[in-house]
């Protein structure tokens, strides 16, 4: 051991062995990291990093962080090696020889990523950008290996240059940081940035811990005294439960001074964070301090019932504690903490040494983590040039992110500055082009509205729709433009195929019926004999163009279990008041359109105000213009006693006044008169009649009615 690593982080195979032990279990798998120490030992052996250290606590630190968020044996093994294929003399095929095919991936994966030529001059870096997040994207421990290399070089970049520190902690911050934060990987993004910020910003850096240090007495004084009234609190409720005082990072402090606030208005500076066994305890527990100390308003969040992207779940809430002092408040599982602080890496251990069942919801949630690759991986199959590859990433994925919901509480992450366009075409391509409509949070918007963190948006499509030109200069991500370009660049056979796939599969999904299943090349062969076309592309096409319906494609050869049990098919009217059911949506506002007066029974179309709910027209109003995209289908509710006012012309053959006549003839019919007006008086005369009828059918014996009357000449419905 050289002399001069023994002031550094002398750390010893034991140290992580140690760890290693607290949760890895198999003695094969703990073999072989073993082995990869040695092997990195001897292969390291005689070189020294420019700290003076022997180069071998690099990759044993790297070890070591990869410890700290519960990283699998691989992992840990790539880390201990990942500098092997580099710097040393030493082959791909050696190291597969003695490690097998995963590991030696995973370490050829950080070597590409550590590979590249660093230069400030722009096309290097982009380069490197983008092969950092695609490289990513084939397998995440690669990114983990390379985030937990990069923190312990940022923990000795006190080595380098002045320069060369700038440079490092700039990418750490720009890149490393904000991939941790997608990974949800609390532990390695907090420090990332700390040290960032110490190296880019030292004297504001300093300024602050110095004011965290001078303030530090008095806020550990208050920080334990409402510690210790919450635990008394939740004991005289029996809620066993943890509460760890919660150290800010410098640099989120630093990012909220920076947005204008003063130093002693950051709520977060008194932080605790309480946890609990189980999700109920976290919501009374919630109850508990709600009860005993005001909240602040708007301030609380329930990440529970909505887990953010990246996994992470609690409730925040902001409280004014004792002496007045405002605390924000964390409250969450044991489990949920693991997620928060180890993101990805604690759903692996959880996973694989904690029993499956145990938290089934981590499983789903991995589901919402690949929204953050999926994206990644999207832009890099479209067409564009590195450059906006890179400011896209930078752009749409990696920064200034909002959380937007579906109205089932699926969370979509978008780019600021998204509309409900980009939304649409998030959930599905098919989503996006039959797009129609939007409504978030149950108010209508136009499709160009700016999305906001936290929205609840519903997308209201028609099948027949299909996109408009202009969307272009509506969305937000690159992604979507592209998409909504490439719908311009099909031919027609293409979208009516992919229209028909796409209907088939829903239709398929919905009744449980496996997609491969179904398409067995006998059953192909069967339905295309029994609707006349040549291949499967041919069936979606009849499906697309409307020649072929997609459960008469599907009953050919599920007719038989179609019959057996008769699915009994609920019709829940949705709201019993309102008198028009928007297809697919609960408690919108709904408008009857005053100009040509709907009444129950008429043919109707909804048209989507800006700002106004839906207006509902009859189908032939003249002021209805027939923008596709601001219509909506809409239909009548069966099940309502309402009347509905409308307004009918009564043209009369003489100037003689009929309104008694009228009048009565309209009563006798249990019809009531809102109000009769003449409005042209010559030789002839047109009464203007409002009134209040049940239905179409009602009005229509009406009218038979009055021309009864033979100074009647002709009545029509006003259409304004
Ligand atoms: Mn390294």
């Amino acid at each position: 051991m050289s002399s001069l690593s023994k002031k550094l982080d002398d750390i010893k195979l034991e140290d992580i062995m140690e760890k290693v032990h607290n949760y890895i279990e198999d003695e094969e798998q703990i073999r072989i990291i073993e082995k990869a120490y040695h092997f990195a030992f001897s292969k390291h052996n005689g070189q020294f990093r420019k700290s003076g250290e022997a180069y071998i606590y690099h990759p044993m630190n790297v070890a070591l962080i990869l410890t700290t968020i519960y990283a699998d044996y691989e992992t840990i093994s790539a880390g201990l090696l990942h500098d092997v294929l580099e710097d040393c003399d030493c082959t791909p095929e050696e190291m597969e020889e003695e490690f097998g095919p995963v590991i030696t991936k995973l370490v050829k994966g950080v070597t590409k990523l550590s590979n590249i030529n660093f230069s400030t001059e722009n096309e290097y870096l982009i380069d490197y950008y983008k092969k950092i997040i695609v490289g990513m994207s084939e397998d995440v421990r690669v990114i983990i290996v390379k985030l937990a290399d990069r923190l312990h070089n940022m923990r000795t970049l006190w080595a380098i240059p002045e320069d060369r520190q700038k440079v490092k902690a700039h990418e750490s911050l720009d890149i490393f940081a904000p991939i941790a934060h997608h990974l949800g990987i609390h532990k390695i993004k907090s420090e990332l940035e700390d040290l960032s910020l110490r190296y880019l910003k030292p004297d504001v850096f300093y300024d602050i811990a110095e004011k965290l240090n001078k303030t530090k007495i008095e806020r550990d004084r208050i920080v334990y005294d409402m510690q210790t009234e919450i635990t008394d609190l939740l004991n005289e409720h029996h809620i066993p439960h943890e509460i760890k005082g919660r150290a800010k990072c410098i640099y989120s402090i630093y990012n909220k001074l920076d947005k204008g606030k003063k130093f002693s208005d950051i709520y977060d500076l008194l932080a605790l964070r309480i946890l609990v066994n189980t999700e109920q305890e976290c919501y009374l527990t919630l109850g508990l301090i709600h009860s005993k100390f005001r909240p602040l308003p708007k301030r609380f969040k329930d990440y529970i019932a909505m887990p953010k992207p990246n996994m992470y779940q609690s409730l925040h809430t902001t409280i004014f504690g004792i002496d007045g002092y405002l605390f924000e408040i964390q409250i969450r599982t044991h489990e949920m903490d693991e997620v928060a602080e180890n993101g990805i890496a604690a759903h692996w251990s959880y996973k694989e040494n904690k029993g499956s069942n145990k938290n089934a919801n981590l499983t789903s949630t991995t589901e919402q983590k690949l929204q953050f690759f999926k994206s990644i991986i999207d832009l890099s199959h479209d067409k564009m040039t590195s450059e906006e590859f890179v400011n896209s990433v930078k752009d749409e994925v990696l920064n200034n992110n909002i959380y937007c919901f579906t109205p089932k509480g699926d969370v979509m992450e978008l780019p600021r500055g998204a509309t409900p366009l980009d939304f649409a075409y998030k959930i599905h391509t098919r989503v996006g082009e039959t797009t129609v409509g939007a409504i978030v949070n149950n108010n209508i918007v136009p499709l160009d509205y700016e999305l906001k963190d936290n929205d609840i948006v519903k997308i209201n499509t028609n099948k027949n729709s299909t996109p408009s030109k202009e969307w272009l200069n509506m969305v937000k991500c690159s992604t979507t433009k592209n998409k909504i370009r490439a719908f311009f660049t099909r031919s027609e056979r293409d979208i009516y195929i992919e229209r028909g796939k796409y209907s088939l599969e829903k239709e398929l999904r919905k009744r449980k019926i496996v997609f491969s299943e179904f398409l067995q090349d006998e059953n192909i062969k069967k339905i295309c004999d029994t609707i006349k076309v040549d291949d499967l592309d041919d069936i979606y096409l009849s499906i697309g163009n409307g020649k072929a319906t997609v459960n008469g494609v599907i009953n050919i050869i599920y007719k038989e279990e179609e019959k057996t049990p008769p699915k009994v098919v609920k019709v829940t009217p949705k709201n019993k008041d309102a008198d028009i059911i928007v297809s697919g949506i609960d408690k919108v506002k709904v408008n009857l359109a005053n100009c040509c007066n709907p009444v129950y029974g008429d043919e109707i179309v909804g048209y989507i105000t800006r700002g106004n709910g839906i207006t509902v027209h009859r189908i032939h109003c003249h002021n209805l213009e027939m923008l596709e995209e601001r219509t909506v289908d809409v239909s009548w509710n069966d099940n309502t006693d309402k009347r509905y006012l409308t307004c009918i012309l009564v043209h009369t053959i003489d100037n003689v006044n009929h309104v008694l006549d009228i009048i009565q003839t309209i009563s006798s019919m249990n019809v009531n008169v809102d109000g009769i007006k003449m409005i042209s008086h010559g030789d002839t005369s047109t009464y203007e009649v409002n009134c209040y009828v049940t239905g179409i059918d009602q009005l229509n014996k009406m009218s038979v009615n009055l021309l009864k009357n033979k100074f009647i000449e002709k009545i029509e419905r006003a259409m304004r």
